[in-house]
Order: C-alpha cells, then sequence, then structure tokens
C-alpha cells in the first residue's frame, strides 16, 4: 500500500471559508500535506478528473459542481493514506459518515460533501498526476 492520496477541498468547503478547520482535521489525523494550491476547474477539467463516473445519473451535477468555484486539491502523505484518509472523510454522504468525520462534521448533502480522496493506490496517482508535476512534488520533499 502506498503512503499518499489526493484529497480535493471542493468548492462548498471554500465558499463556506472554512478550509483552515478542515485542513487542522487532516492534519490532526497524522497527514503530511506535500502539495497543495487553489484553483478553480473547467466544467471539462472537472469532467476529466470524474470520467470514472460519466454515465452516473449524479455526473453532470457533480461536474458542474466541482467547476462552480474555486477548490483545493492537495497531496497527503500518510501510511496507507488512501484508507487513512477515506477514514478521515468519512462516508460519501453525511448521513452515513461516522461521528468526527470531515463529512459528518462540515457536509450539508451526499453531492456538497466538503472533500474529495482518492480511493485506491493506482486512482490516486493518476488524481495526484492530474493536478501536481513530479517536480513540484520533489521539491516539497
Ligand atoms: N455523488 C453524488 N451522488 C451520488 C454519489 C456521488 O452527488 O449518489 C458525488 C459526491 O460528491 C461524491 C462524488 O460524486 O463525493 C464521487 O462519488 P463517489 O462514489 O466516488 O464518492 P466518494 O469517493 O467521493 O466518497
Ligand atoms: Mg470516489
Amino acid at each position: 500500500m502506498g503512503n499518499v492520496t489526493l484529497g480535493i477541498l471542493k468548492p462548498d468547503c471554500v465558499r463556506k471559508n472554512i478550509q483552515g478547520k478542515v485542513i487542522t482535521k487532516i492534519q490532526d489525523a497524522g497527514f503530511k500535506i506535500l502539495a497543495m494550491k487553489q484553483i478553480r476547474m473547467t466544467k471539462q477539467q472537472a469532467e476529466g478528473f470524474y470520467a470514472v463516473h460519466k454515465g452516473r445519473p449524479f455526473y453532470e451535477e457533480l461536474t458542474k459542481f466541482m467547476s462552480s468555484g474555486p477548490c483545493v486539491p492537495m497531496v497527503l502523505q500518510k501510511d496507507d493514506a488512501v484508507a487513512a484518509f477515506r477514514k478521515t472523510i468519512g462516508a460519501t454522504d453525511p448521513k452515513d459518515a461516522d461521528p468526527g468525520t470531515v463529512r459528518k462534521e462540515f457536509a450539508d448533502s451526499k453531492g456538497e460533501n466538503i472533500v474529495h480522496g482518492s480511493d485506491s493506490d493506482e486512482n490516486a496517482k493518476v488524481e495526484i498526476a492530474y493536478f501536481f508535476t513530479n517536480s513540484s512534488l520533489i521539491a516539497n520533499q
């Protein structure tokens, strides 16, 4: 298992101006931030990022939401990072998320759920490369 994952503070997180609170929770869970930036995705970029969900009923709404304002992709490091981060953020729908998780504490709905986390080492690699160059990661070591 790998030691990095991709997290994104989604546009609802930035709109609510709670990036700091969410980042504190992530750091308190033991993650180191290897790289981070605030960007605004175009609709097309959001569609590319979520290409695995193409054809799903929520794809249009999701990609519209993810391109509706700035978001904050970040490369996070911890042992078994993918699983550990998904535990930190909680279930997709905040109603199902465990107490103390980011989504339980801060998310309003299944769609607008504050944060993204990669779901496998393979996808983490692809997703990190979607936002960060190798050289920017090495420069942050
Ligand atoms: N999503 C949604 N409705 C659904 C399932 C997912 O709006 O029924 C959105 C939600 O923002 C979620 C994202 O699509 O975070 C990606 O879905 P996935 O199943 O990969 O959930 P995640 O890995 O983010 O928990
Ligand atoms: Mg997912």
